[in-house]
């Protein structure tokens, strides 16, 4: 299977065909400015020593500071945070936030670690790479597996290291340690303003049927978020089981169940079947929202969707675009569908560096007017370009970053 990198430079090579862009500035972009493999030490509680190995991808900054989350994963490693980092600078161009694209990850699965380890884990991150972020110059934020206490405790160790307290060197904070009214529901709540836009557009009713795939922070927002708007959530997932009712799952009780279990499996209220099979059930809407390579060349074929809004990065393969496309099937692409998690970030950033707090209807007055924008802009351009919705947003965000790297 390619690798997450293989398959974005594949996105890019597709997109890149449609419009002109230097060959200077092609040869450019497809190589990150940086990347920085460090050794973290942890004490563990048996008394040990471990060493983790962590990242931070810096792709490019050419429209403001690096910024990007930090992912914990058993599987992730730099070729996967590259990856990601070379996203993170398209999707921050596609909302045109002054942000550039960087990525951060530390080869771990967090859930065998306690919780002291897990903050020993986190400060040896900062305390590795201190020198490399900065409010001006990489911002970092949450992704897989990693929270808003974690980023406390990065934010602390910063301070402690360069006595700067004001919290902007990192998003996604606690509110009480300066985050930002709306941050948690952000990327749900975003992906939410691009689905409404486009909802007619794609040929969705009013009332969707939508399933799911993962139950984290962005998947278990977006079905409280679509079940509020009316909408019915038919199925869902983790990394474990997934759970189908056609009568629409009781978003409330299914997240009490797997906070109590550890898992959506064994729900009362559904069928369980297997993880996997979640995207193969027939809907209106279906929402990635675990990791990449979901859909691929040899499963694509099985969608039963209408359309497909990606919450999570990378979940559909440059094959599976293709094959969907043929279909009638639309892709809303991860850099714009994920958009409003590092757009709240970045009005995290701003309110630190301004000392400011916004209340969360100011702050989703703002995210949904660059959503509505944004959204509009790329299926405006799909249309002219006779396209997808990825090519045309690639083709809106790389537009951006040209601009800004011309001399
Ligand atoms: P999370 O750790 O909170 O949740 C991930 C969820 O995916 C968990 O429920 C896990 O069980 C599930 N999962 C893992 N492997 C799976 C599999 N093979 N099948 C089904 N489910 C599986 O992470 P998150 O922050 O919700 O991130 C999810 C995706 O959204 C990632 O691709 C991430 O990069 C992307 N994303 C997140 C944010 C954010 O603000 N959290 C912003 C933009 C993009």
């Amino acid at each position: 299977m390619p690798t997450p990198f293989e398959h974005a430079m594949n996105q890019l090579a597709r997109a890149t065909k449609l419009c002109s862009f230097t060959a200077d500035f092609l040869e450019r972009i497809a190589h990150p400015n940086r990347q920085i493999r460090v050794s973290i030490p942890v004490k563990m509680d048996n008394g040990s020593l471990r060493v983790f190995e962590g990242y931070r991808v810096q792709f490019n900054n050419a429209r403001g500071p690096y910024k990007g989350g930090i992912r914990y994963h058993q599987d992730t490693d730099i070729e996967e945070v590259k990856a990601l980092a070379f996203w993170m600078a398209l999707k921050c161009a596609v909302v045109g936030i002054p942000m550039g694209g960087g990525k951060g990850g530390v080869t771990v699965n967090p859930k065998e670690l306690s919780k002291r380890e897990l903050e020993a884990l986190s400060r040896g991150w900062m305390r590795a790479l201190y020198e490399v972020v900065g409010p001006q110059k990489d911002v970092p934020a949450p992704d897989v597996n990693t929270t808003p206490e974690i980023m406390a405790w990065m934010a602390n160790e910063y301070g402690k290291l360069t006595g700067d307290m004001s919290g902007a060197v990192i998003t996604g904070k606690p509110l009480e340690s300066g985050g930002s009214a709306g941050r948690g529901t952000a990327t749900a709540q975003g992906g939410y303003y691009v689905f409404e836009a486009l909802r007619e557009k794609l040929g969705l009713p009013e009332s969707c049927r939508v399933v799911i795939q993962g139950f984290g922070n962005a998947g278990e927002h977006a079905a409280d978020i679509w079940t509020k708007a009316g909408h019915k959530i038919i199925a869902a997932s983790d990394s474990k089981a997934a759970v189908v009712n056609e009568d629409g799952l009781d978003i409330a009780v299914l997240y009490e169940h797997k906070k109590a279990t550890g898992s959506v499996g064994g729900f009362a209220g559904a069928q369980t079947i297997e993880s996997s099979e979640v995207l193969y059930v027939p809907c209106d809407l279906l929402v990635p929202a675990a990791l990449e390579n979901q859909i691929r060349a040899d499963n694509a074929s099985r969608i039963q969707a209408k359309v497909i809004l990606e919450l999570a990065n990378g979940p559909t393969t440059p094959e599976a675009d293709d094959q969907l496309f043929e279909k009638g099937i639309h892709v809303v692409p991860d850099i714009l569908a994920n958009a409003g998690g590092v757009t709240v970030s970045t009005f995290e950033w701003e309110q630190n560096l301004k000392g400011e707090s916004w209340s969360e209807a100011d702050v989703f007055e703002k995210l949904k007017a660059i959503m509505v924008r944004e959204a509009q802009a790329i299926f405006d351009r799909a249309k002219a370009l006779n396209t997808d919705l990825r090519r045309a947003a690639f083709v809106i965000a790389l537009e951006r970053i040209q601009s800004a790297m011309q001399p």
